[in-house]
């Protein structure tokens, strides 16, 4: 704790924690320590996190990045983090994101970008996003693993743009309760760890049955760590054809077959597969993401939660609701809330958001197709690119960023649980990762298989 504290104080330039919570943390590391000495200590007791901006802290302000947050110091604990302390683990503090969790490069944070410890020609790198600090503070030694949330990729391709693993878990196996809402369907919290073996580690303390979160699954929690045997002889492994999409870099290209390669030869069997509806699933998300978006933040309104805008004689609640929105969202989280309300509108509804939640039907039925056809497991990109320099995206064209979701919304859609494992690197060494997608709620056999890819 002591050493990632320093660590901490050391590194302001990559922007990772926006608030540190030392206190916090030395009494923690204490408890850890009586505990250890106690014999009660599981494999979490007196290891130092950082926790992503968007899960409620008890007394620790907490405003999934954004303005409209300001001043709001939840007065309950998240059940993750609840979760994660009664093992034994210790708070370092909070963790930069994309404002709500709304992008794929850290740039909507009102905190500024977190950047990335990976550099080329020290020009500075996005982490990626949403869970940017996160992943650049476990990839720069800052901690020694951090929470993410994923709804669209936000755990997986800051993993892969960092060099770190990242496991987004099945949709329910971890309590959404006390984590600031996106998109509430598609929302999970996941491991961001250095190896496979912490992730297993750290999602067997994150997850639990909770009667809090009703789409909480009823599953008991197995132990992830007795399923990594590194054994998968006999496994089929699905590589999906409508994941070869055009203009894919060589780069990419050439890792995705290093990844089979590496499967193959610990002995599981390569398979051609088709999940014929990929090619819809960018534009489902970004029609479901946005529409449970535009609901979820409809509590924000300057009476509930954190700040409200100086108001004018004569403003009434209208004006109130006006002025502290228009103030306390930044661009990209208005641009959501307008799609969102408008995909839902009466006239739109059908078009838009009927049209999308039959997709996603779609969308789940040809990887349930693919795994009834007996496939253990399915090998993918990550993401199109490795990490590309801070600022480069087009703002007046926000589709350029949501072309990063490409490999990662399916799951989501889906409610599947992938993990990101760091496999090589580009021609300019920066890292590059791959993706394993798993049966539902068999995280363990997924972890199994990332374990040969590491
Ligand atoms: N980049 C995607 C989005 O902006 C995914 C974000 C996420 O998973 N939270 O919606």
């Amino acid at each position: 704790t002591e050493a990632c504290l320093t660590a901490i104080d050391g590194a302001d330039a990559l922007n990772a924690f926006v608030h540190h919570t030392p206190d916090m943390a030395r009494d923690m590391a204490a408890a850890a320590d009586a505990r250890i000495k106690a014999g009660d200590a599981t494999a979490m007791t007196g290891i130092p996190l950082g926790i992503k901006d968007v899960f409620c802290v008890r007394g620790v302000p907490s405003q999934a990045a954004s303005r409209i947050l300001q001043g709001f110091r939840p007065e309950y604990e998240s059940t993750v983090t609840r979760n994660l302390w009664n093992a034994g683990a210790v708070m370092l503090g909070k963790l930069n994101q994309d404002e709500f969790a709304m992008g794929s490069a850290n740039e909507s944070s009102c905190y500024g970008p977190a950047v990335n410890p990976w550099k080329v020609d020290d020009r500075h790198l996005t982490p990626g996003g949403s869970s940017g600090g996160s992943a650049a503070a476990v990839a720069a030694d800052l901690c020694l693993a951090a929470t993410g949330t994923d709804t669209g990729g936000s755990i997986r391709q800051p993993a892969a743009f960092t060099g770190i693993v990242g496991l987004k878990p099945t949709y329910g196996r971890v309590s959404r309760w006390g984590v600031i809402a996106y998109a509430s369907s598609l929302d999970q919290a996941g491991p961001m760890t250095k190896t496979v073996r912490d992730a297993a580690i750290m999602l067997g303390a994150m997850a639990s049955v909770d009667p809090q979160d009703s789409t909480s699954a009823d599953h008991p929690v197995p132990d992830y760590e007795a399923a990594l045997t590194g054994d998968i002889r006999g496994k089929r492994i699905g590589v999906p054809r409508e994941y070869r999409v055009d203009g894919m870099p060589a780069d990419i290209d050439a890792l995705w077959r290093k990844g089979a390669d590496m499967l193959r030869d610990a002995g599981a069997e390569i398979v051609d597969i088709s999940l014929p509806h990929t090619k819809y699933a960018l534009p489902a998300y970004y029609v479901i993401a946005p529409a449970e978006a535009s609901s979820n933040l409809a509590r924000y309104d300057g009476v509930r939660y954190g700040r409200r805008a100086r108001l004018g004689q004569g403003d009434g609640i209208t004006e109130m609701y006006e002025k502290t929105r228009a103030e306390g969202f930044g661009p990209e989280v208005q641009r959501r809330v307008m799609i969102g309300t408008y995909v839902l509108s009466a006239g739109f509804y059908d078009a838009y958001y009927n049209r999308a939640r039959k997709v996603r039907a779609l969308i789940k039925r040809d990887f349930d197709k693919a795994f009834a056809d007996g496939i253990d497991a399915i090998l993918a990109p990550t993401t199109p690119s490795a990490a590309f320099p801070l600022g480069s995206l087009d703002q007046s064209d926000p589709v350029q960023a949501y072309l990063n979701d490409v490999f990662t919304v399916t799951l989501n859609l889906a409610g599947l649980p992938g993990i990101a494992v760091p496999v090589g690197q580009d021609a300019q060494g920066l890292p590059l990762g791959l993706q394993l997608v798993g049966r539902p709620f068999e995280e363990g056999d997924l972890l199994n298989h990332a374990l040969v890819l590491e």
